[in-house]
């Protein structure tokens, strides 16, 4: 891991305006201003817009970004509001093919195993209002146009909307705004990738018909398709697609023109009484060259835009947010070296290159013009997905993949792997399993995602005697939970192939950083002190290899 100890330990100086300018309030630059918020680092959250946004785009909400929501404390207000997406209805050339049962695939690996419909303006409300915990809001019509970065410090130039401006002194920069983002641009980072050639449209409607209620409905069609997305409200659609080919090319498409063919091939017992948004956009797949330049970074949508495939774009913003906060907490605090930041796109940029990947197939598969592509479409696609996803290895694969809980830092100079634990165990880099387990002898079986505090480490110690936390001298940087031998937990334990003895010591995001089997008395320490940590106000050691 690369080092910068001269100018290494950041320490939050008085004469700065704020730790972090995080300029953008859409979801990633609220989910990094709750995250901050949370762990008691100074941000500033600004937007050039005059409030918040009130279209909807992103509907999904993935179980890894539940997850997150419940640790934050809204994932129950996110429930209330949303709904659960329990199948997949597949329609080809109007006629109902298939249900793909979404429901219970993540049963066993996730508390959320459902796709939660939640528009993304009631995901931006929810944590916006979240904000006000921490003393925080949203400053409005606050446009970012300037930025300097010198040793220790970045100016940013805020321009308001009665044209004055004001500089502010800041230790670091979040760039959450977007895919125009005047951040990546100010810092000169590329964003490589290409506009697709197909217009997509969006449109919010009352409407009746086929549709089977409360569940996602895809309509395949020779030319490409369309999403009946149940929203909110009685007989409550989003409808998504890409336009029919004699529409493209023309900027001022009405939904008028477009019914005719969405009624074509959703049946003629379609009827849309109301349409109160539509709008038509072209999508680009593009992702940042570095998402990070010394003391500026890059997350969402300012670092990486794909196609709408799977709904992933907005939760994977929340998920670089997520990486990235509890890096700046520790830094920020002193708590960490500099250094640390440089694994924020160490492990973020492979997973939005995979991504890019998979849903550039994945959208070529389901537009592509070509007729043999329309047949597919047509004749196969549901088919083949209804019956693949019969296979309990299909159906854990794709859950895994949609959710987001699959996502892994494996190559990540973060992650430790010891000998000694089997194929099949919980990896370095792997999001820990989703466990119920007895925390305490002759205890309840407790929920441990709600057991682990996410804005420290956790060790997790089973079949051998736990360290005393104190002789550790980590204070409140740990918390150990040491887990009870007895019938539940072996077999819980065995379900996710983790042997006795073994140890797992988990980020404060929940993914491993260093596992193995017997725990070596200063095993911890020395992981923790190569990989940035100060412990007990050490500098911490180079890094020694593996
Ligand atoms: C029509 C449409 C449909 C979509 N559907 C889906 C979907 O179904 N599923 C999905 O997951 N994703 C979808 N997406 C993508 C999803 O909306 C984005 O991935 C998500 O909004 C990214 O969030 P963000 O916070 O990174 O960026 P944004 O939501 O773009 O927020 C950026 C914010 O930064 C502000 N800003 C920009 N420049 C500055 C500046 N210089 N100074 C201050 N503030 C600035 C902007 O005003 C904005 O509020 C869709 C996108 C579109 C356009």
């Amino acid at each position: 891991m690369a080092r910068h100890i001269s100018n290494a330990i950041y320490r939050s100086a008085a004469d700065m305006d704020t730790d972090v300018l995080i300029v953008g309030g859409g979801p990633t630059g609220l989910m990094l201003a709750n995250q901050l918020g949370r762990r008691a680092i100074r941000a500033m959250i600004v937007d050039r817009h005059s409030g918040p946004a009130q279209q909807t785009r992103a509907m999904a909400v993935h179980a890894r970004t539940l997850e997150i929501y419940s640790r934050l404390g809204i994932a129950e207000r996110a429930l209330e509001l949303g709904r659960r997406g329990a199948a997949a209805n597949m329609w080809s050339e109007g006629k109902w093919a298939a249900r793909i049962p979404l429901g219970d695939i993540g049963k066993s690996v996730s508390p959320f195993p459902f796709v939660l419909m939640l528009g993304q303006d009631d995901n931006e409300r929810i944590m916006g209002d979240h904000l006000r915990n921490w003393g925080m809001a949203v400053q409005w019509n606050t446009e970012l146009t300037g930025i300097e970065q010198e040793p220790g410090r970045v100016t940013a130039t805020l321009k308001h909307a009665d044209g004055s401006t004001r500089r502010i002194q800041t230790a670091y920069v979040a760039g959450c705004d977007g895919g125009h983002s005047a951040v990546r641009e100010l810092c000169g980072i590329t964003f490589p990738g290409a506009a697709y050639e197909h217009v997509f449209f969006v449109a919010d409607t009352e409407a009746t018909g086929p549709m089977v209620a409360e569940e996602l409905n895809v309509y395949l069609w020779r030319e490409g398709f369309h999403l009946f997305f149940p929203m909110r409200g009685k007989d409550r659609w989003r409808v998504i697609g890409i336009l029919p080919r004699k529409l493209r090319g023309r900027d001022d498409v009405t939904f008028e023109e477009l019914r005719p063919d969405i009624r074509r091939e959703a049946g003629a017992n379609l009827d849309f009484r109301e349409c109160s948004w539509f709008s038509i956009y072209r999508i680009h797949h593009r992702a940042a060259q570095k998402f990070h330049d010394r003391r500026c970074f890059l997350l969402g949508d300012a670092a990486h835009v794909h196609s709408p495939m799977g709904g992933q774009g907005m939760n994977t913003g929340l998920q670089d947010a997520y990486n990235l906060a509890w890096k700046l907490a520790l830094v920020i605090s002193g708590k960490a070296d500099a250094a640390l930041l440089d694994t924020y796109e160490q492990e973020r940029i492979p997973d939005a290159q995979r991504l890019l990947r998979t849903t550039d197939r994945a959208f070529n598969l389901v537009v592509s013009d070509r007729w043999t592509a329309g047949l597919f479409r047509t004749r196969i696609l549901a088919r083949i997905a209804a019956f693949a996803m019969r296979f309990k290895r299909v159906q854990m694969l794709a859950f895994r993949t949609i959710s987001q809980t699959g996502i892994a830092y494996r190559e990540s100079p973060l992650s430790k792997m010891l000998p000694g634990l089997p194929d099949g165990a919980p990896r370095a880099g792997d999001r820990f399993p989703w466990l119920r387990l007895r925390l305490r002898a002759n205890g309840p079986v407790e929920d441990v995602f709600q057991k682990l505090d996410d804005t420290r480490y956790n060790l997790i110690v089973i079949g051998q005697p736990a360290p005393q936390g104190e002789a550790l001298g980590l204070g409140e940087l740990l918390r150990i939970h040491a887990i009870p031998d007895d019938a539940h937990n072996a077999q819980e334990l065995a379900r996710v192939r983790i042997p006795r003895p073994a140890f797992y010591l988990l980020r404060p995001d929940g993914h491993v950083g260093l596992a193995g089997t017997r725990l070596e008395p200063d095993a911890v320490t020395r992981y923790l002190s190569e990989r940035c940590i100060r412990i007990q106000g050490k500098i911490p050691e180079p890094a020694r290899n593996g």
